[in-house]
């Protein structure tokens, strides 16, 4: 039996959204967040001024002088900010409803316990996970009560981890995993309940580099759905990592849209590693093959030398506005290097074309 909505109101504005028009993904949170130069401090803010976690102890010990607790710098932990600089998170969700985003994501792309571990702050899954969803929350419910004839959607990231399940990290010792399924199922659980609760309309697996990866998340989902008695919408979004056009783990296009398939995403689509040239032959693979919506949020082009991207804001939203006329488009967005004008020029370009028509639902298997 297949789970009713939990926000049938919500999904049914998204499902009449999707019919009409392109929609509208925001762009890289990255970039955005480095334009503000933050220091050491301003990740740690008070809660985490000694290096950890002032409210958290393992133990239920007191911190107190040399309690031992490890100190680890959380620079660069961008999802803490989520906490420590919310004023900076909601700001830059705002810019890009402002550019005219129709979708938002969360900033949760490494708010897994694997993930988190990096920064011993892996018992942060669950709130980063919530509050992560209520910031985009606040600032979606904002831009539509501003404008009630353009509904804003929040979507809750899930980020591919660190670790692959599927092929061994170390080149001596093929079969090694430095992860299991069933620990990465654990995590996405987590994630997933701490989205849910914060509001988020719809679930994205996102930058998928290992298949096996994305099928834990799809099965923690599952799972959390069960518990809940209802689903949100689902969207899945590969990478392409190699000159060869496949996924980390040796999928093409149309082989990673074959092994997905069974979770019914609501759209399947490419984002990241590439940009938008080089991602066009495989979104045209799956706009073929794909009876669900299709998506596509590539980077401002390759990095270059310094590991900037350069593409401007012009050179992508006329490469998008190509894709949009040859009806390879739902939804479409920008990853690495993408900033508010960015997205105001893919806004800008795709107003009016009409969006991919999905191919008729073959008989069920
Ligand atoms: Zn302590
Ligand atoms: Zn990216």
């Amino acid at each position: 039996m297949t789970l009713a909505w939990k926000n049938p109101h919500r999904t049914a504005l998204l499902h009449a959204a999707l019919a009409q028009r392109i929609l509208v993904i925001d762009g890289a949170m990255g970039t955005m967040i480095q334009r503000h130069e933050l220091e050491e401090s301003d990740y740690r803010g008070e809660r985490f001024a000694q290096g950890f976690d002032a409210l958290f102890a393992a133990d239920g010990h007191a911190h107190g002088n040399g309690c031992g607790c490890t100190v680890q710098d959380q620079r660069g932990n961008n999802d803490l900010l989520t906490l420590t600089r919310p004023d900076i998170i909601s700001g830059i969700h705002d810019a890009y409803l402002a550019a005219g985003a129709d979708l938002v994501e969360t900033n949760t792309f490494n708010s897994t316990s694997i993930s988190l571990a990096d920064y011993h702050l892996q018992h942060l899954v669950r709130e980063l996970n919530r509050e992560g969803a209520a910031l985009a929350r606040a600032a979606c419910d904002a831009a539509e009560a501003r404008d009630p004839t353009q509904p804003r959607f929040v979507i809750g990231v899930l980020g591919p981890t660190s670790r692959t399940a599927s092929l061994s990290p170390d080149v001596n010792r093929p079969g090694f995993r430095a992860v299991s399924f069933d620990e990465l199922a654990d995590a996405y659980r987590d994630a997933t309940r701490g989205l849910i609760e914060g509001g988020a309309d719809l679930l994205m697996v996102e930058t998928v580099f290992d298949t096996l990866n994305a099928k834990a998340a799809l099965f923690a989902i599952d799972d959390v759905f069960e518990e809940l008695g209802a689903r949100l919408p689902v969207t899945i979004s590969g990478t392409i990592t190699d000159a060869s056009g496949r996924t980390l783990s040796g999928q093409t296009a149309e082989a990673f849209w074959y092994s997905l398939r069974h979770a019914r995403p609501l759209a399947i689509g490419l984002n990241c590693a590439l940009g938008a040239k080089d991602l066009r032959a495989h979104v045209d693979v799956l706009a073929q093959v794909a009876d669900t919506y299709v998506s596509c949020h590539p980077n401002a082009g390759l990095p270059n030398a310094f590991g900037g991207y350069d593409e401007t804001p012009e050179d992508m939203a006329s490469m998008l506005h190509e894709f949009a006329e040859s009806g390879l488009l739902n939804l479409v967005g920008g990853c690495c290097g993408t900033t508010p004008e960015h997205i105001a020029a893919i806004v800008d370009v795709v107003r009016g074309v009409a969006p991919r028509s999905v191919p008729a639902l073959q008989a069920a298997a």
